[in-house]
This record gives structure tokens, C-alpha cells and sequence, in this order.
């Protein structure tokens, strides 16, 4: 297995050893503009530690074909590989049946899938589609676009004044006309972690399927589909120490069963004449053409490193990351967090009243660190705190305290140069 051993050896589930793992990133040892990186964007993709970069540069050096295709020996090789890696996804997720995981582009690729091919056939003028107020635009573009063909509007899930959502007001969205819930599992902009098996069953109760968006929750938390509730579930395996396009459906099979495929062409068919074509079974009816191979299995070795950390040891290492963080950035004068509901994961959004965050990133990035700034795809989120923008600090398991103090000094440089 491609885990390296700094890792595997690490104690389990007891404080993690940082510097190890650190070891395995090559980029964190980069410069940035004569400083060592301090890289806080994980929430927009984080690094790849040299197991996964190992694994997808192995698969081209030795494996590489197309995959379902041929008979020869590499071919093989490479289907079993790709196929490995679903089912390791499957595991990963806790999921009933490998077939369940179908291979997307990303997190965006499969809630416009879900969109387009299980929900759309459903919308009938005047449904809803429920969402919540602290989503990604990727969660509520797709459902916008298939609710105007149809003639259905989105009705939203309330959030107060620290970025939780308003539960009391939960139960009473729900109709006769509701035909999905779409909730993000952990906020990108605020870092709120939603109450997603509870929303679950309340929607199981009125008979409407789930979406869950775990773009920013597989790297940081345990994640079972089953515990969960839900219908399906989306992620990007950037986000979590895999590849970049590459991604994860899942979705119950008897949801995948009844879909129409989202686009035609070679693999998701069983058979093709000029009159009509016989659509292959789930998860090929929906990976039409050569798919990201390389990347699946990049996926797999990203769930191998994540697993021999353990999700509650790297969850637990970010969570004292950001109660420091948290505790530290706050005696600066003029910084004003945003989102600070009680349950949060490891992501810190914050403005200065006076200064934009444009220039806090440009002043970060000259001291090495490297933050996210603008609206964060989530500019409903920005207009409910009513500013135009914010600065994320979101962490990462190679993080540490030091690099939290490397950003607070670059905050009060901020401070300094904008004159107080
Ligand atoms: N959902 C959330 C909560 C996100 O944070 C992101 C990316 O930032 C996405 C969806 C979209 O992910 P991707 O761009 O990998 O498709």
C-alpha cells in the first residue's frame, strides 16, 4: 500500500505528529516570495502528499491504458485499478455496493447530475426545491437552472446571526410540493457544520430525498452515508488530498437505477442502433467516455492517507488549530469574525472594517501565507452578513500552531500598514 510510513506508524487515535506528515508534502517546503509557505486555502484544494503523487505517476509509468476496453495485459491492469479505487470509495463512505460510487468530475459535476437526471424528471410547475442559506453557489445554481425550465422555485433554510441554521423553522419549508433537500455538510465560507442526519430524518418523514454536499467535510470528519440518511452524497477529492478533477456521486441504487444518463456516448451503453440505444447498468450509465483514471486511483491513495491518519485525529488537530487561531485573531482591533456558530470545522472567515480583503490577501501573500479572499462561491452568504467579501484562513493536517502565528503577524502587519 502507497501509505507512508510516517503516517501509518503515527499513534492512533492519540495527538497527531505534524512534522511527520508534513515530510510527505514536497510543496511545503516552497518559498513563497522569499518566506517558507504558510498554506491556509485548504478549503479551495489542499496539497498532495507524495503517497498520491506516487500513485498517479506509478499508474502512467506502468499501468497506463484505457480501461472496460480491451483484453490486453494493461489494460486489465489499469480497469482493476480504477475499479479498486471505487470500491475503496465505497468502503470509505460506508456505502452498500460499489456500484453506488459513480466517478465525476467533482463535487459541481455530480449535484448538476443529481440535478439534471434525478430531480429535473420530477419538477412540475410550482414545486420546491429546498436548499439551505449557507450554500456554495454548486448548490444552488444546478437546482436553479432545472427549477426555471420547470417552472419551480427554490424555498431556503434560514440561518441566524452566527451562520447556524435556524432549525425551528426547518420542519414548516417542507409541502405537498417539496421534492429535494440540498444541504452543504460543512459550510465553505463559514465553516458551519450542518445537523445533517437530523435534517435527514425530518425529510425522510415527509418523504423527500437528500443531497448532501460534502465537498468541505470528507477530509475533516468521518463520513458513513448510511448514519448520514441521506440520498446522495457529492465530493471533490481535491479538497481532500487527492487529484484535481476528480470527484464522487453517491447515490443510493435504487435512486442511480431509475436515472436517465447525464451525457451519451462510449461505456454507459449496453447497446447502440440508429433507431435507440440500451443504456448500461449504474455506475457506467453515468461515465460516458474515457474517464480520469489517474485520478481515481490518486483518489484511492488520498483515502489511504486520510484513513491511516484517521478522520477524528486530523479532525481533532484542526479543531485545536482553529480554537487557537480563533482565540489569537481575535485581540486584533478591527477583525470581526464571520460565522461562529457552536459547531464549526476548520475554517476561518474574517474582515477588517476598514480594510478590503483584497488587500489583507496581497499583504498575506507578501509575508508567505497564502489565505482565500472575495466572496467564497457563496455570495448569499456575504449578503446575509452584508460585506462584499471576506478572508479564509482554512486548515489543513499538515498545519500547525506556528504557522497560526505566522498569520496573526501578517494580520497586524495589515493593521500597521493600514494605519492603526
Ligand atoms: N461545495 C462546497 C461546499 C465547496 O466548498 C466547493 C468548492 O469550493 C464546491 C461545492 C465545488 O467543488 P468543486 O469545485 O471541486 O466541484
Amino acid at each position: 500500500m502507497s501509505v507512508p510510513a510516517s503516517i501509518r506508524e503515527a499513534p492512533r487515535p492519540a495527538a497527531l505528529d505534524v512534522e511527520r506528515v508534513r515530510v510527505d508534502f514536497p510543496i511545503l517546503r516552497e518559498r513563497v516570495r522569499g518566506r517558507p509557505l504558510v498554506y491556509l486555502d485548504n478549503g479551495a484544494t489542499t496539497q498532495k502528499p507524495r503517497s498520491v503523487i506516487d500513485a498517479v505517476s506509478r499508474y502512467y509509468a506502468q499501468d497506463n491504458a484505457n480501461v472496460h476496453r480491451a483484453v490486453h495485459s494493461l489494460a486489465q491492469r489499469a480497469t482493476e485499478a480504477y475499479e479498486a479505487a471505487r470500491a475503496r470509495v465505497a468502503r470509505f463512505l460506508g456505502a452498500a455496493d460499489a456500484r453506488e460510487v459513480v466517478f465525476m468530475r467533482g463535487t459541481t459535476e455530480a449535484i448538476n447530475l443529481v440535478a439534471r437526471s434525478f430531480l429535473r424528471p420530477r419538477l412540475n410547475p410550482g414545486d420546491e426545491i429546498l436548499v439551505t442559506a449557507l450554500e456554495h453557489h454548486s448548490n444552488i445554481v444546478p437546482w436553479q437552472l432545472v427549477a426555471e425550465e420547470a417552472g419551480a422555485r427554490l424555498r431556503v433554510v434560514p440561518m441566524d446571526a452566527q451562520g447556524a441554521l435556524v432549525l425551528d423553522e426547518f420542519e414548516a419549508l417542507f409541502s405537498e410540493r417539496t421534492r429535494l433537500l440540498a444541504v452543504a455538510h460543512v459550510s465553505n465560507a463559514l465553516g458551519t457544520v450542518a445537523p445533517v442526519t437530523e435534517m435527514a430524518a425530518v425529510a425522510r418523514r415527509h418523504g423527500v430525498p437528500v443531497l448532501v454536499d460534502g465537498a468541505q467535510a470528507v477530509a475533516h470528519r468521518a463520513v458513513d452515508v448510511q448514519a448520514l440518511g441521506c440520498d446522495f452524497y457529492a465530493f471533490s477529492a481535491h479538497k481532500m488530498y487527492g487529484p484535481t478533477g476528480i470527484g464522487v456521486l453517491w447515490g443510493r441504487l435504487e435512486h442511480l437505477e431509475g436515472m436517465r444518463p447525464y451525457q451519451g456516448g462510449g461505456e454507459m451503453i449496453r447497446r447502440v442502433t440508429f433507431e435507440g440505444s440500451e443504456y448500461a447498468p449504474p455506475p457506467a450509465r453515468f461515465e460516458a467516455g474515457t474517464p480520469n483514471i489517474a485520478g481515481a486511483v490518486g483518489l484511492g491513495a488520498a483515502i489511504d492517507f486520510l484513513e491511516a491518519i484517521g478522520p477524528e485525529t486530523a479532525g481533532a488537530h484542526e479543531h485545536d488549530l482553529l480554537a487557537y487561531a480563533t482565540e489569537r485573531i481575535s485581540e486584533i482591533p478591527g477583525l470581526r469574525l464571520i460565522g461562529t456558530a457552536p459547531e464549526k470545522a476548520a475554517i476561518l472567515s474574517f474582515v477588517f472594517e476598514d480594510v478590503h480583503a483584497h488587500d489583507v490577501g496581497t499583504i498575506l501573500d507578501s509575508e508567505g501565507v497564502a489565505v482565500r479572499v472575495g466572496h467564497l462561491c457563496a455570495m448569499p452568504v456575504m449578503r446575509h452578513f452584508g460585506i462584499p467579501a471576506v478572508t479564509r484562513a482554512s486548515f489543513g493536517v499538515y498545519n500547525t500552531r506556528g504557522e497560526v502565528d505566522r498569520l496573526v503577524a501578517a494580520l497586524w502587519k495589515v493593521r500597521e500598514v493600514f494605519g492603526r
